[in-house]
């Protein structure tokens, strides 16, 4: 049996223990000492001069919109490949999600579809660093920089990933980070966290996560409850020592797998950009459902990342989001294979010999879509 995931704590099981013993002798559970340390810990992995915790990736979004100023009537730019909640949490921001097709190799968001899909009403460009491969984002700055709207980046799936040498969550106004457990940097339970340069935002943001106090009991703008917990934020700074090391065995991992399938009937995205952190290992095969069919008769499980393109939910059709087809048909063939940095060198060559084995449903050609 080959799982697609493995929670539990593995090495740094006994590191994890002592964080949460701390915080529990301490007594202090809600924006204490723990938050403090992990934020300046995080920032300086990231190379951010601010970053903000809160109670997960989504309200990391939603609030880094609302910490710029934008809501109700502006149009935020996004993918319609990512996790719904990329989109959700423009629209608990109160803006619309405007929806710009995806390069078919890179998976991330087509500058040539922003730059088509900027109006008078696009107050930001909102792009994802989807399974921990960076979007294009010199191309994005550029533009965000000519039509002078915000640059708001999702590094959910990102954490340590760079862009041309330069790390994600640098290039925006803002970046926004899920703890959520499967991440790369996970949490036992729900965490995320914001970054950013600019110290009014940062400030703004820090009130927005706290109901919108400025003092005490004193609420001076309409805020929401989202903290990032000192237990959360103490086991989330032990295992930020072992998130280089994880980083380092999931490229590892993912190199063996592009060497083992190389002949696999299947497309693998090339990798643009050695700063990929590998958050997942997707391929594309037209005969995606055989294919993850012959898969778990061997049992070696797999995940779809994601179903259904963003502009496609029923959650969005009051937005009336233009469709995708580049992001149609990759959510038509997409399959994600094991990888996490417990996973053996050897479950990567079962995996990939499933995959290439004569069996396996032919996909036939291992080409690009289109
Ligand atoms: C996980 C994820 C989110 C949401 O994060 P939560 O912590 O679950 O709210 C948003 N965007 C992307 C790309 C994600 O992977």
């Amino acid at each position: 049996m080959i799982r697609f995931l493995h929670l539990t704590p593995g090495p740094d099981a006994a590191d994890v223990r002592a964080a949460i013993d701390r915080v529990v002798a301490r007594g202090w559970f809600i924006l204490g000492p723990e938050l403090e340390a992990f934020e300046r810990a995080f920032a300086g992995a990231c190379a951010a001069p601010h970053a903000i915790g809160v109670g997960n990736g989504t309200d990391a979004l939603a609030l880094a919109l609302r910490a710029l100023g934008i809501g109700p009537g502006d149009e935020v730019i996004t993918a319609p490949l990512s996790a719904a909640y990329t989109a959700l949490a423009i629209m608990m921001a109160g803006a619309r999600p405007v929806f710009a097709d995806i390069d078919p190799e890179r998976l991330t968001i087509d500058p040539r579809a922003v730059d088509a899909a900027i109006t008078s009403r696009t107050a930001a460009i909102l792009p994802v660093h989807i399974y921990g491969q960076a979007a294009d984002m010199p191309a994005l700055a550029a533009i965000a920089q000519r039509h002078r709207v915000a640059l708001v980046e999702d590094c959910c799936q990102a954490h340590l990933a760079t862009c041309e040498g330069r790390p994600v969550g640098s290039f925006g106004a803002v970046a926004a980070y899920s703890f959520y457990p499967t991440k790369n940097l996970g949490a036992l339970g729900d965490a995320g966290l914001l970054t950013t340069a600019d110290g009014a935002v940062a400030e703004r943001a820090r009130r927005l996560r706290n109901g919108g106090q400025t003092d005490r009991y004193h609420h001076g703008e309409f805020g929401v409850n989202s903290r990032l917990d000192e237990i959360q934020a103490a086991v989330l700074h032990a295992r930020l020592a072992w998130l280089p090391r994880w980083t380092e065995a999931r490229r590892a991992l993912a190199r063996r797998y592009r060497e083992r399938l190389r002949d696999a009937p299947v497309f693998v995205p090339p990798e643009r950009d050695p700063g990929h952190v590998y958050h997942l290992f997707p391929v594309l095969s037209e005969q995606r459902t055989a294919l993850q069919r012959h898969l778990a008769d061997r049992g070696i499980e797999t995940l779809i990342h994601y179903p259904v393109p963003i502009p496609r939910q029923p959650a969005l059709a009051a937005e009336r989001p233009a469709a995708c087809p580049v992001a149609d048909r990759v959510c038509a063939q997409v399959l994600s294979l094991p990888l996490h940095p417990g996973l053996a060198a050897g479950a990567v060559d079962e995996v990939a010999a499933a995959v290439t084995a004569p069996a396996a449903p032919r996909g036939g050609t291992a080409v690009a879509p289109d």
